[in-house]
C-alpha cells in the first residue's frame, strides 16, 4: 500500500464519523504523491502522520443563561492543528452544525492556506454548536463571555490567535475580546477582526471577499479573460459574499444573484449591494427581504447554480455546490469558479470543473485574503501602529497575486499545468514540511 493511502486509512480509523475531515485530508493527500516521490525523507520523518494529527484538541462546556432565565449548555472547541510556521491562527465558527469533524476539516485546510500567505502563522480553528441566529445581543454576549472563560487559558498573541468565521462577526469578536481582557488584564492582539476603535485593522472586514476577487482577477487574466462585463453569481450573503460583490462591482462585473440558507434572489439588473448590507449587516434579516425593496427581483429556493453566469463564486458553506450544479454551470457557459467559502465544491464538482477546463480557484488559495489580513492586523498590533486602508489593501492585493503565482508555478513544475488544486496543495505543503523537518520530531 502506498504511503499516502496508508496514512489516509489511519485517518479514517482514528477519526470515525467525520466525513468532512476525511474529505479535506483526502483532497490534500491525493495531490502530494509527486512531492513525496521527490522527497523520500518526508516519509522517514513521518511528516504526513504528524500533519494529520492535531497538536492539541480542546473541547469544553459552555454554560450560559438565556433571556428567559433558562440555563443553556453548548459545546466549545479549539483545534490547535499545526504550529510549524507560527502561532496557531484560524477562525471561530458558531453554527448548530459544528462538531469536531467540521472544526478539524477547517483547521487542516487552514495549515496550508496560512502557509500560502507567506506570513508566519500556523493552523488552527475553533467554534461551537451555538446558533447566534434569533438570539438577543445580551444572549450572544453572555455566550461569548462563557466561551472565553475557558478559551482564554489556551490562547495568546504569540500562542493562538482566533478570528471570525460563520456566525462570528464584529459583534462576537468584540464580546470575546472584552472578556479576554477582563480575565487576563492584557490588551494584546489575541483576536483579529477587532473593531477599528480597539486596534482592529482597516480592510479586515472586506479582506476575504476582496482577496477572493483579486485572486479571481489574476486567474482569469492569465487566460485572457476579464471581469469587465462578466455576469457573476455569488452564494451566501455574509461577510465573504458581501465584500466579494463589492469588489466585483468595482472591477466592472455584474452580480445577479445571492443567497442565504433559505433561498436565493435573482436580480437581472445587478444586485443592489446597499440593500443587502442593510438587510444582513444591520437588520440581520433574510435574503427574501430584498423583494420588499426590489419587487422586480425573483426569489427561489432551489439551487442558485441554475442561474446562467460567466463566473461562480460559492461563498456560503462546505459542499454547497455538487456535481449536478457543476454540470449545469458548465452547460450554461461558466468559465471560472473560485471558492470564497471553505470546501464549498464537492470533490466530484471540482474535478468536473478541472476536466472541462473551467478555471478553478480552490478555497485554500482563493479565500486566503482573510487570514492574510488577520496576520497584517497582528503585525500592526505588535508595532502598535495602524496602517492606512491603501497600505493594507495594497499588501492584500500583492499577497493574493503571489498566492496565484505560487500555486500555478507549483502545478506546472509537477506536471499539472492549470490545476490550482494540486498547485495550492503542493505549494502550501512544501513550506510546512520543510519547517517540520527543520524542527525535529515534535
Ligand atoms: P457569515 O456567517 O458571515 O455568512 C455565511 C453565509 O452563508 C450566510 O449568508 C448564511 O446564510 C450562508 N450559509 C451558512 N450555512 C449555510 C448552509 N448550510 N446552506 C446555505 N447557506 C448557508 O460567514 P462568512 O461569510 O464569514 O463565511 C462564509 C464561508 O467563507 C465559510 O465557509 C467560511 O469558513 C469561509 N471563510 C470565511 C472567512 C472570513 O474571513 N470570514 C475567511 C475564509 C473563509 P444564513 O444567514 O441563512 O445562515
Amino acid at each position: 500500500m502506498s504511503y499516502v493511502q496508508d496514512v489516509f486509512n489511519q485517518v479514517i480509523e482514528r477519526n470515525p464519523h467525520e466525513p468532512e475531515f476525511h474529505q479535506a485530508v483526502n483532497e490534500v493527500l491525493e495531490s502530494l504523491t509527486p512531492v513525496l516521490d521527490r522527497h523520500p525523507e518526508y516519509e522517514s520523518a513521518g511528516i504526513l502522520e504528524r500533519l494529520v494529527e492535531p497538536e492539541r484538541q480542546i473541547v469544553f462546556r459552555v454554560p450560559w443563561v438565556d433571556d428567559t432565565g433558562k440555563v443553556q449548555v453548548n459545546r466549545g472547541m479549539r483545534i490547535q492543528f499545526n504550529s510549524a510556521l507560527g502561532p496557531y491562527k484560524g477562525g471561530l465558527r458558531f453554527h448548530p452544525s459544528v462538531y469536531l469533524g467540521i472544526i478539524k476539516f477547517l483547521g487542516f485546510e487552514q495549515i496550508f492556506k496560512n502557509s500560502l500567505t507567506g506570513l508566519p502563522i500556523g493552523g488552527g480553528k475553533g467554534g461551537s454548536d451555538f446558533d447566534p441566529k434569533g438570539k438577543s445581543d445580551n444572549e450572544v454576549m453572555r455566550f461569548c463571555q462563557s466561551f472565553m472563560n475557558e478559551l482564554y487559558r489556551h490562547i495568546g498573541a504569540d500562542v493562538d490567535v482566533p478570528a471570525g468565521d460563520i456566525g462570528v462577526g464584529g459583534r462576537e469578536i468584540g464580546y470575546l475580546y472584552g472578556q479576554y481582557k477582563k480575565l487576563t488584564g492584557r490588551f494584546e492582539g489575541v483576536l483579529t477582526g477587532k473593531g477599528l476603535s480597539y486596534s482592529g485593522s482597516l480592510v479586515r472586514k472586506e479582506a476575504t471577499g476582496y482577496g477572493l476577487v483579486y485572486f479571481l482577477d489574476e486567474m482569469i487574466k492569465a487566460q485572457g479573460k476579464s471581469l469587465q462585463g462578466s455576469t457573476v453569481v455569488i452564494s451566501g450573503s455574509g461577510n465573504v459574499a458581501i465584500y466579494a460583490v463589492e469588489k466585483v462591482n468595482q472591477l466592472g462585473g455584474k452580480v445577479v444573484a445571492m443567497s442565504d440558507s433559505t433561498g436565493y434572489i435573482y436580480d437581472r439588473n445587478g444586485i443592489d449591494l446597499d440593500a443587502i448590507k442593510l438587510i444582513k449587516e444591520i437588520e440581520r434579516g433574510r435574503i427574501k427581504d430584498y423583494l420588499n425593496r426590489h419587487p422586480e427581483a425573483e426569489y427561489g429556493e432551489g439551487s442558485i447554480w441554475n442561474i446562467k453566469c460567466d463566473i461562480a463564486l460559492p461563498c456560503a458553506t462546505q459542499n454547497e455546490l455538487n456535481e449536478e450544479d457543476a454540470k449545469t454551470l458548465i452547460e450554461n457557459g461558466c468559465f471560472a469558479v473560485a471558492e470564497g467559502a471553505n470546501m464549498p465544491c464537492t470533490p466530484e464538482a471540482a474535478h468536473l470543473f478541472i476536466s472541462n477546463n473551467v478555471m478553478f480557484g480552490p478555497g485554500k488559495a482563493a479565500n486566503a485574503g482573510g487570514v492574510a489580513t488577520s496576520a497584517l492586523e497582528m503585525a500592526q498590533n505588535s508595532m502598535r501602529l495602524p496602517w492606512t486602508f491603501e497600505e493594507v489593501d495594497n499588501r492584500l492585493h500583492g499577497i493574493m497575486v503571489n498566492i496565484y503565482r505560487e500555486a500555478s508555478q507549483a502545478a506546472e513544475e509537477y506536471g499539472f499545468k492549470n490545476n490550482l488544486i494540486v498547485g495550492a496543495n503542493i505549494a502550501g505543503f512544501t513550506k510546512v514540511a520543510e519547517a517540520m523537518m527543520a524542527q525535529g520530531i515534535v
